[in-house]
């Protein structure tokens, strides 16, 4: 068999360019066989883990783009990197490390869940994003409740972004709790995103006893992380979100209707 065939039968062909490009470093070079053989093997590897990395990235189904990277510390007064550690190591998976993130809109909650659920990708987990909408309404609806709840209870690490923008239908709680509680005893770890204070999840699950529950198992190996300051959205511009002036109902002539944009 030739070259060629042995790597296509190996599923390396992608490894044939850079096989050609060492060669003639190699015999420049005068590297041993087993220099050689390591350097080939590395770059399959790094190929092999890249593809797994963006495949994983695709499936999580991620709003945006987000990255601990492009995450600008500095417009936060209160937020450090080193707050968020705990998160981006693979003690996240291994020590069910859940967190809530409290705050007001544009301060960048969505972007941190993602950025951690994209460096968990990269430590090899696997990822899952949702809105806790889209999670209560695909999972009270299901005809086969077990069948819809393995894409939430199978990836290590589950994102439930925007817990309490909307006003749940009854039966919200249930299907909440199920999720959390499925996850809580496989030490599965949740990142949920809220604009609401822990004490009003009751009111928004219209169930006080539920979202006792799920906050405990949440937070028994979890954090709770609160964000302030004003939108990174709005950066630069002259909304000011706290101003009583600005209201939804009776938009100031000239300014958008919801500067919030939520
Ligand atoms: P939230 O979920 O709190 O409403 P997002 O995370 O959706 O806010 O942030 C809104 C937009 O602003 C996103 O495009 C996000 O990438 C960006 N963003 C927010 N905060 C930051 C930040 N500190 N550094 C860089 N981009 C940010
Ligand atoms: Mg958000």
């Amino acid at each position: 068999m030739t070259l060629d065939t042995l790597l296509k039968h190996l599923s390396l062909s992608t490894v044939r360019p850079f096989i050609a490009d060492l060669i003639p470093m190699a015999e420049k070079e005068g590297w041993t066989y087993s220099q050689f053989l390591e350097r080939v093997l590395s770059e399959a590897v790094a190929q092999r883990s890249e593809k797994r990395i963006a495949t994983q990235i695709a499936r999580a189904k991620f709003p945006f783009t987000a990255t601990i990277e492009t995450f600008d510390f500095t417009f936060h007064r209160d937020l450090k990197r080193q707050m968020l550690g705990r998160f981006l190591g693979p003690e996240l998976v291994s020590e069910a490390r859940s967190l809530i993130l409290e705050g007001p809109p544009g301060t960048g909650k969505t972007h941190l869940c993602i950025a951690i659920a994209y460096k968990a990708i990269q430590n090899g987990f696997v990822a899952r994003f949702t809105t806790a909408a889209a999670l209560i309404n695909e999972l009270s609806i299901a005809p086969d409740r077990t069948a819809a709840l393995k894409p939430y209870l199978q990836p290590q690490v589950l994102v439930i972004d925007e817990m309490g923008y909307l006003g749940y239908g009854a039966g919200a709680a249930d299907v909440l709790f199920q999720v959390v509680d499925h996850r809580y005893h496989q030490r599965k770890p949740i990142l949920f995103t809220t604009n609401k204070p822990l004490s009003q999840w009751g009111r928004v699950l219209r169930d006080e006893e539920l979202a006792k529950a799920i906050l405990d198992r949440s937070l028994h190996y979890g954090e709770y992380l609160k964000l302030s300051g004003s939108s990174y959205r709005l950066k630069g511009r002259k909304f000011d979100l706290d101003d009583s002036s600005l209201s939804y109902d009776q938009p100031t002539p000239g300014h958008t209707k919801n500067p919030l944009g939520d």
